[in-house]
């Protein structure tokens, strides 16, 4: 029996996100002992994602949590104001909690389990789940294609992480991307207060929820003592629709009861 990997994934709903969620959920597919907390930012659960998750052949869960207007990103703003996801990751670590104090500590949903928090438009190898199955406290690892660089890491010297290699304030406690970094259940439980900070400055949002749970010697570095990239920050464009909308005013747009 596999520890458990909970996965956490944000989404919201645009243009691209069954796309997403199917390219997400193939890569879980392969992923033994996985189960996905599918949280999105909604009012109310939405029957793509609902019939979406039926018919993916994953363990999941689905919730929803909307994030409140004065948090949420205004069209045209700078995407580094406020950050995304805060709000639904906090929705995915009460549900861990609820269910990891009904089960017990003992059971095996829970012991030895990992969370994971997982965006839906990242790229993921499958190697990546196992480097961080067997994680104590709170896993590391370097992260592709994010912060205007090739790629960010823990910098490991004698086996523990002693710095980061970052381009952008490498003063944060936890100059880490959400990609790059996986924590035990356990440890969840055990600090029920640690979260998200929805407020957290541009960057520092790992950071308000690592820094509650680990210190920087205590992390664990994973892939090859943080030699090697396993997943990587990509961002999917945002289709164009001119010719649908131009269509539309012809009343010759695409079928709008087909689900995209
Ligand atoms: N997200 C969300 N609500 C939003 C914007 C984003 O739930 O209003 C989710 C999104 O689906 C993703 C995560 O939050 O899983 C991070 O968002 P995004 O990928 O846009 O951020 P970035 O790539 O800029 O870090
Ligand atoms: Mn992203």
């Amino acid at each position: 029996n596999l520890p458990t990997i909970y996965v956490v994934t944000p989404t919201y709903a645009r243009l691209v996100q069954k796309a997403e969620l199917t390219r997400l959920a193939q890569t879980f597919l392969h992923v033994p002992q996985l189960h996905w907390v599918l949280v999105e930012d909604s009012a109310h659960p939405t029957s793509l994602v609902r019939d979406f998750l039926a018919a993916s052949g994953l363990t999941y869960t689905h919730l929803h949590i909307l994030t409140p207007k004065d948090k949420k990103l205004q069209e045209g703003d700078p995407s580094w104001l406020k950050p995304r996801g805060a709000e639904q990751r906090n929705e995915g670590l009460r549900w861990l909690r609820e269910m990891g104090v009904a089960a017990g500590e003992k059971s095996p949903a829970v012991e030895n389990a990992v969370v994971y928090f997982a965006d839906d438009d990242n790229t993921y190898s499958l190697q990546l789940f196992e480097e961080m199955r067997y994680t104590q406290r709170v896993s590391v690892w370097p992260v592709g294609l994010v912060g205007g660089m090739r790629f960010e890491r823990p910098v490991v010297e004698g086996g523990k992480v002693v710095r980061f290699h970052t381009g952008w304030r490498p003063s944060r406690p936890f100059p880490i991307d959400m990609a790059g970094f996986a924590v035990s259940l356990r440890l969840v439980l055990a600090n029920p207060d640690a979260r998200f900070d929805g407020e957290a400055q541009m960057g520092y949002l790992e950071s308000s929820f690592l820094q509650n749970l680990v210190t920087m010697e205590e992390l664990e570095p994973k892939a090859d003592m943080c030699t090697k990239v396993l997943v990587w920050h990509t961002r999917t464009e945002k289709p164009k629709m001119k010719r649908e909308e131009a269509l539309q005013k012809q009343g010759l747009g695409s079928d709008p009861a087909v689900e995209v």
